[in-house]
């Protein structure tokens, strides 16, 4: 962690509140090289993250990595599948989860059957246009697809680089750590929450890569 690294963490956290209106992805593959801008959707925009993700990023993203795995360039050895983590501020919601997330992995492995890919999603909070329900049932469709979801690391994550300063400030506005902590507590219950499907979904026999049903 450098100094520079300090603006970006302070957006992160901020961005990180799990009521937040912004929903916001932040793209790294090969174990942690990042991709692209954060890609947002204001209150004031049509169309979710994911959407904008399929349209403007998922492209490059794959003629990316499959240049570098192609070169041998990547940090990932030949045969093993290239990471992709999307950090997202909630979990996709059921109709992203059809329509971008498993379409991306779709489109992926169709363009580049060589170029094998795993998909880890890392998400902050349930998504709040869908029921639990409806978000436990994405959650198990993406897993019968060997998509990886992880509910709880962004926070641990954050939390450890956060440790390190007493407040920070954002935007004006000035932010002492406790305040961090409080961030947290509020998304305690949707925590549990998360924390439940995941218990649930990690129940599900879990699907190799490219298999699995849509329906
Ligand atoms: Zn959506």
């Amino acid at each position: 962690m450098t100094a520079a690294d300090i603006p970006e963490l302070k957006t992160i956290a901020t961005k990180m509140r799990p009521f937040a209106a912004t929903t916001t992805i932040y793209i790294t593959y090969d174990g942690g090289t990042r991709f692209g801008p954060a890609i947002s959707q204001k209150r004031d925009q049509a169309g979710h993250a994911e959407h904008r993700f399929l349209q403007e990023f998922a492209g490059p993203l794959m003629r990316t990595i499959a240049r570098r795995y192609r070169s041998g360039l990547t940090r990932t050895k030949q045969g093993d599948p290239v990471s992709i983590v999307m950090d997202i501020t909630r979990l996709p919601c059921p109709g992203c989860t059809d329509h971008r997330i498993i379409a991306f992995v779709d489109n992926a492995k169709a363009a580049y059957p060589d170029v094998p890919i795993k998909l880890i999603i890392n998400a902050a909070a349930l998504t709040k246009q869908s029921s639990p329900q409806q978000t436990l049932e994405s959650l198990i469709k993406l897993r019968k697809r060997g998509i990886e979801v992880n509910a709880s690391s962004i926070w641990t994550e954050i939390e450890k680089k956060m440790k390190q300063y007493k407040a920070f400030d954002y935007q004006g506005r000035f932010y002492a750590s406790w305040e961090f902590m409080e961030f947290k507590s509020r998304a305690a219950e949707v925590q549990e929450e998360i924390d439940r499907s995941i218990r649930a979904i990690n129940a599900v026999p879990k699907g190799a890569p490219g298999e699995g049903n849509l329906g």
